[in-house]
């Protein structure tokens, strides 16, 4: 499990893509390598690994604020939940992996 981002980078040429290059591949299926041409799968199983990372975040914040904040209210609690949120909408796209396609006849 990657519990920490690595650098994603193409199965076949090792052409690693960058945050802005991951960021247009975010809801394809398949992409084709800028580099070598060759199909590749983009795997979106590291998003779980985000949505856990997540939750464990929001009951850090939370507890955090209940302990710390004196006057906290719903709409404070929610304004401290979208911080994480928007954080993890950011690092989707590092979250995906890139694979070979096992059907390349497709
Ligand atoms: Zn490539």
């Amino acid at each position: 499990m990657k519990w920490i981002p690595r650098q994603s980078q193409c199965p076949y040429c090792s052409t690693v893509y960058r945050y802005g290059d991951l960021k247009k591949l975010k809801y394809k299926k398949n992409a084709k390598c800028y580099h070598c041409g060759r199909i590749i799968k983009v795997s979106r199983s590291g998003w779980l690994i985000l949505a856990l990372e997540l939750i464990a975040v929001y009951a850090v914040f939370n507890i955090l604020s209940i302990l710390l904040l004196k006057n906290l209210s719903f709409g404070l609690l929610f304004l401290i939940n979208l911080i994480p949120t928007a954080a993890a909408a950011l690092l989707l796209p590092l979250y995906l992996t890139l694979v070979m396609k096992k059907n390349t006849n497709e």
